[in-house]
């Protein structure tokens, strides 16, 4: 397997990987917020010029300059918050859409062990994270946010109109903060074990319509349901849990604002009668509370969204710091012969089968090609899926190497491995589409002709032949309204499109009927003649048409070597020997 590297351009913390690509349009909107707030500040001068000089003088001139004034200051407010809105929204957007291309590259590049290690469910799960991203960084708490360092300019403003009652706020302040922190504290962590048990019901959920036509036809319904309500159940007892502690902190917080309010009129109303203030600034400090306590009461109901947010970063840019395989070779390879040389090669699935000296392949040496058709015989669990995979690069052995030509395949990049080394898994994928895209997708490029000559090698023309569209058939979600055999047949003609000098196969007749089998038998043996094809397969009578013969015992090499000579010591029973080299 390619040597292990790390995305370079991965910032160290999660803030800075949501931060760093908006960093500028971030800066417009911090300015722009400037200016919402300085407008904020408008009414209550408004309110305090009303009371003390308008209604205090019969100031009549006054109030029309005030209004005007007043009127002008708002068609501006509206004017900066809609454009505030609309720079966080492509903030948003620009983010989601460098992310996104990140992600599906990123996941592109991760090494097939990785990608194995964790349910379909948690790779679903990092493209809601991603809304999720967009979703906050675009919405009402992202500028809540913005809005926050300006709460500062409002205290100032109180204490320069009205300082008697600015101790009463700071201390409110004070309260509101710390409801904050423990909302963000406990709420924090029942949203953390809302979103875990939601998750493993997603799972389960993906499991159940992944495996819809088992369960049907099993039965296996009545006890799958119980499974079903118990991760519901969970999922919504969290939820409930969730919910209550919010509601008590918002309704906490509601109840601190109205707290405000009576203690700073109560304060003012003192301070007024010792002529400390006018009513004037009370009224308009009064105002300034309002706007000083709403972002705080709004913002320990607002842990949710934040911690969800956060969460959800910290996915991405784990998910971003994850070792990659080699993509590119660095430099051009002519076409290898396909000279498949394999030394000391060892390879354990996790370190705990490590540890009990249970490798899954130990100590394979064995030499095959150019050319020829070569199987890899044993029982179910020998290893046999184990190797066409190592042979691929597909895995990091854990000792030893696979050598194409005499080069190590972890050296080479994943696309010029698979330009090189042809694999069809057993349970070949295939994707929603026509048959010609499905061959199509190896090699976009390809002409119809290459097409057609792919299909034909693996006996798709006869498949197409007898569907309606025929080649532009279309074949459903996975290829299910194909037969296995004919999937068989097109995963085949889908690696056959690049022409990969070695071709690795894993039981490829294992659906097909007779006929189709020595048609496609057939087909191979004449693409053996200048392919190195390697097969897995249970199948004992396509073995005298092989020119050599590996037999696995619990990864192990139990023979090995030409086909008449591997075929005949089985027959006698005898399993000595470990043949390393065999040729076409
Ligand atoms: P075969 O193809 O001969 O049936 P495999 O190569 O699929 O055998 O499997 C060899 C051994 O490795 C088996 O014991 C199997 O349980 C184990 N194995 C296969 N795939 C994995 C995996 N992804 N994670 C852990 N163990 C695995």
């Amino acid at each position: 397997m390619a040597e292990a590297r790390h995305a370079r351009e991965t910032p160290r913390g999660w803030l800075g990987l949501v931060l760093r690509p908006v960093a500028g349009p971030l800066r417009e909107v911090l300015l722009v917020s400037l200016f919402v707030n300085l407008f904020v500040l408008a009414v209550p001068l408004f309110v305090l010029q009303v009371y003390d000089r308008v209604i205090a003088h019969a100031g009549m001139t006054t109030l029309q300059a005030l209004v005007i004034g007043m009127a002008v200051a708002i068609a501006f407010d509206f004017v900066l918050r809609q454009a505030r809105s609309r720079v966080v929204q492509r903030v948003a957007l620009r983010l989601d859409a460098e992310l996104g291309r990140r992600l599906v590259d990123k996941l592109r590049r991760l090494p097939l062990h990785l990608l194995e290690s964790r349910p379909a469910g948690a790779w679903q799960t990092l493209f809601r994270d991603l809304e999720t991203v967009r979703a906050t960084l675009g919405g009402a708490s992202a500028v809540l946010l913005c809005d926050l360092p300006f709460l500062a300019l409002f205290f100032l403003l109180i204490v320069v109109f009205a300082a008697p009652v600015a101790p009463v706020l700071l201390a409110m302040a004070g309260l509101m903060a710390a409801l904050a922190l423990a909302s963000a504290w406990l709420v924090g962590r029942s949203s953390r074990g809302e979103r875990a048990a939601a998750r493993r019901r997603d799972e389960l959920v993906g499991e159940l319509v992944q495996g819809r036509t088992t369960i049907k036809s099993l039965g296996l319904g009545a006890a799958l349901v119980p499974r079903w309500e118990d991760r519901h159940a969970a999922a919504i007892e969290a939820a409930l849990e969730r919910g209550s502690r919010a509601d008590a902190f918002h309704n906490a917080g509601h109840a601190v604002a109205i707290l405000t309010t009576v203690a700073i009129v109560s304060v003012g109303a003192l301070a007024v009668l010792e002529q400390q203030m006018t009513v004037g600034a009370l009224v308009a400090a009064n105002i300034l509370a309002g706007r000083f306590v709403g972002p705080l009461v709004q913002l320990s109901s607002s842990w949710r969204t934040y911690a969800g947010f956060r969460e959800s970063a910290q996915r991405l840019r784990d998910l971003f710091a994850l070792e990659e395989e080699r993509a590119e070779t660095g430099i051009a390879l002519p076409r290898p012969q396909g000279v498949i040389t394999v030394e000391g090669l060892s390879f354990h699935y996790d370190a705990a089968a490590a540890q009990a000296s249970r490798n899954v392949i130990e100590e394979l040496s064995f030499r095959l090609g150019p050319g020829g058709l070569h199987a890899v015989i044993g029982a179910n669990g020998s290893g046999k899926t184990t190797l066409l995979k190592l042979l691929q690069g597909l895995y990091r052995p854990a000792a030893g190497r696979v050598l194409l030509d005499g080069m190590d395949v972890a050296q080479l990049g994943r696309e010029q491995i698979a330009d090189c080394i042809g694999y069809v898994a057993q349970d070949c994928f295939l994707f929603d589409g026509t048959i010609k895209d499905n061959i199509a997708l190896a090699d976009p490029r390809a002409s119809d002709a290459a097409i057609l000559e792919a299909a034909r090698r693996a006996g798709v023309q006869e498949v197409a032949a007898q569907l309606p569209d025929g080649f532009m058939t279309q074949i459903g979600e996975g290829g299910h309204r194909l037969s296995g055999g004919q999937r068989q047949r097109l995963a085949l003609a889908r690696a056959l499109l690049r022409d990969p000098p070695v071709l690795l196969l894993d039981e490829p007749t294992a659906n097909l009927d007779r006929e189709a089998r020595q048609r496609v038998v057939a087909n191979l043996l004449e693409l053996a003649r200048d392919h190195t094809i390697v097969m897995a397969t249970h199948s004992l009578d396509l073995l005298p048409q092989c020119a050599s013969v590996l037999v696995l015992r619990n990864g192990r090499m139990l023979l090995g070597g030409p086909a008449s000579e591997v075929l005949a010591r089985l027959q006698t029973g005898s399993a000595a020997g470990s043949v390393s080299e065999v040729g076409p």
